[in-house]
């Protein structure tokens, strides 16, 4: 399956993502993930990303774009994969589109995560990432059990640069401006299924698996 998980930040759509992959034995690919690794490396296209990424803006469509074709072009996701954070515009879909018709392929189901922005900043500003494995924890409502230290592997927890009030503000009103657009555009070609992201995990991903209509586990 070919599907695209669009939604605000902090909605959940990596812990999602995670699920899925298994589920559906295709690669999750998040465009931020790739975006950061660019950025550790300091490659050309790291450095031009950060200014736009740190600031909680879009980092410019073609940039973007090639990246994840050329990630898509990889054999692990011949027979399918799962978008995280990609597209984000109209026009990253139509070039995603275009790649996608090239190689006679095109996306199966596009999932809508909906959360109301209060919830949001409160995830996204309590929110800590382990250095080591990438698990997520929350300060207030699921902090580690050693101050600072991953309970799962001991590593450093760290904040990534883009969780800062300010920067999440930032990072919803672009998403209502840029991205919430989109919405439209997959519902006009009959793909788009939305998904309430409030609950806990297990509940979202059963209304996740109703509305791609695959048996919850
Ligand atoms: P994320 O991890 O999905 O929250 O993305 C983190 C940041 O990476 C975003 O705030 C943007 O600056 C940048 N980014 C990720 N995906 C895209 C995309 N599809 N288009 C433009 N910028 C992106």
């Amino acid at each position: 399956m070919r599907i695209v998980l669009i939604g605000p930040p902090g909605a959940g759509k990596g812990t999602q993502a995670r699920f899925l992959t298994e589920r559906l034995s295709v690669p999750a690919i998040s465009s931020g993930d790739l975006l950061r690794a660019e950025i550790r490396e300091g490659t050309p296209l790291g450095q031009l990303a950060k200014q736009h990424t740190d600031a909680g803006e879009l980092v410019p469509d073609e940039l973007t774009t090639t990246m994840v074709t050329h990630r898509l072009g990889e054999p692990d996701a011949a027979a399918g994969f799962l978008l995280d954070g990609f597209p984000r515009t109209v026009r990253q879909a139509e070039l995603l589109e275009e790649s996608l018709a090239e190689g006679e392929t095109a996306l199966d189901a596009v999932l809508a995560f909906d959360m109301p922005d209060d919830e949001i900043v409160q995830r996204l500003t309590g929110r800590r990432i382990c250095s080591g494995c990438g698990t997520t924890v929350h300060m207030v409502f699921s902090p580690p059990r050693v101050p600072g230290q991953c309970d799962e592997c001991g590593n450093e927890l760290t904040r990534r640069a883009d969780d800062t009030e300010e920067t999440v503000l930032r990072r919803l009103a672009v998403y209502a401006e840029q991205t919430v657009p989109l919405l439209q555009w997959y519902a006009d070609r009959g793909l788009l299924l939305r998904v309430d992201a409030l609950g806990a995990v297990s509940e979202v991903t059963d209304r996740m698996c109703a509305a791609l209509s695959l048996m919850t586990p």
